[in-house]
């Protein structure tokens, strides 16, 4: 099989997704959870015309210059409307939030009057609307803000909340299962024997996929063999996972039993090769209504094909309208070579030069088994297949890691 490009490895990853069912959540439960219907106001706010400051309300009218007494009739605090009517040469005293009294039409803030007696003595003329919030300024009943798709920000809680809605539906979250393999791996903490591997894929794995909004299974090691393989799958299956994701034993040497095993199960393979680095062996394929992501071994390919397909897997499975990772431009800050048939993803340090400009600097070594560049690198610069050599200043593309 021809190696895949990533472009069309990505739309075959995306294609015919159901969003997971809604279930309703209670707003503080909402947050970057995705909206799965769109919502509207119910009711308007602000309710009524309100007072924007600390003052009197007046008829502008009346209140024309400085020198104008106004007796004061009344008083409106938040929450305890003023029931009267102010009448031709009177004001009520009016705090912040409170409903602007029947007759006036503005607000003089209290640094402007003289109080004396049970009236006031103006310092400067009101102007008709002043420090008034009309009814409706910030959104009316039946506005549609929130639309079903987004991904909700602590901002859009307290807008719902607003909106008098004390919770949201919301996208179930996507089920996650993990599944290593390795005979040389052993967990962090131990001491290893000669040879072995500590396992370090699944940490950032796990998190990555949280983060986007999934529960994640952990289905722990297999060994490589086909029975323990198969095995993870099959665990995996009973979990109910939407979303399989194994890492290593992903080629094709002999203690690879990914693909094999995938296949004994019954997974529709869709392909198992992409033109990309680091991960060119990586697998996607389907069984039932699960998804299958098989993710090379290496700490960087895992990751980097993690970022590039499991997040918009999960992203399209929550529901989510914008599933794709932001592209964005910056300068090289050294020149590169380059490229041959394989889409490039070389981990970067980023930094603001003098001028304010995004400098992505590929790191030195770009093997995939170092952790420690990509930990703290903070994009990676993508270098479309064939691509030229390109020189320090010169512009590129780069997708940043997550925080
Ligand atoms: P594989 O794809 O299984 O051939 O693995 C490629 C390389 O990645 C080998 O050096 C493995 O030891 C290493 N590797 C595989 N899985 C993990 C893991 N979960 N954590 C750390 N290293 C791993
Ligand atoms: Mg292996």
């Amino acid at each position: 099989m021809a190696l895949m490009p990533v472009a069309e490895a990505l739309t075959a990853v995306l294609a015919n997704i159901e969003p997971r069912p809604e279930e309703l959540v209670a707003l503080d439960a909402a947050h970057h959870r995705v909206l799965a219907r769109d919502i509207a106001a119910l009711r308007t706010q602000p309710p009524q015309a309100m007072s924007a400051m600390d003052g009197y309300a007046v008829r502008s009218a009346d209140a024309t210059r400085a020198g104008v007494r106004l007796a004061v009739v009344g008083e409106v605090a938040a929450g305890q409307p003023f029931e009267g009517q102010v009448g031709i040469g009177q004001a009520a005293r009016i705090f912040t939030g409170g409903v602007i009294p029947a007759g006036t039409d503005a607000v003089i803030i209290q640094e402007d009057v003289r109080a004396e007696g049970d009236g006031i003595i103006l310092q400067e003329p009101a102007i008709a609307g002043r420090h008034i919030r009309a009814a409706g300024i910030d959104f009316r009943e039946g506005d549609v803000l929130l639309k079903r798709g987004l991904s909700l920000s602590d901002r859009h809680l307290s807008l719902a909340a607003a909106m008098n809605h004390p919770e949201l539906p919301v996208h179930e979250r996507p089920k996650v299962a993990l599944l290593a393999t390795g005979d040389e791996l052993v967990m962090p903490g131990s001491t290893p024997g000669p040879g072995q591997i500590v396992y370090s894929n699944g940490y950032a794995l796990r998190a990555l996929a949280r983060a986007q909004g999934a529960e994640v299974v952990d289905l722990g090691i297999a060994v490589d063999t086909l029975d323990s393989t198969r095995d993870g799958i099959r665990r995996a299956r009973e979990s109910g996972a939407d979303i399989l994701v194994t890492s290593g034993g992903a080629s094709v040497g002999d203690h690879d039993f990914v693909k094999v095993a995938l296949e004994a199960e019954g997974v529709a393979m869709d392909f198992w090769k992409i033109a990309m680095r680091p991960g060119k062996p990586m697998m996607h394929g389907q069984l039932g209504s699960m998804r299958v992501l098989g993710l090379p071994g290496n700490p960087v390919s895992s990751y980097v094909c993690a970022l590039l397909f499991l997040v918009p897997l999960i992203r399209a499975l929550s529901g989510r309208q914008e599933v794709n990772l932001v592209h964005e431009t910056a300068r090289l800050g050294r020149d590169i070579g380059a490229n041959d048939d394989r889409e490039d993803y070389q981990r970067a340090f980023l930094h603001r030069d003098s001028k304010g400009e995004l400098i992505a600097t590929p790191v030195n070594s770009q093997d995939s088994s170092l952790l420690a560049n990509l930990a703290i690198a903070g994009a990676l610069v993508v270098r479309p297949p064939f691509a030229k050599a390109a020189s320090a200043g010169s512009l590129c593309e780069i997708v940043r890691l997550p925080d």
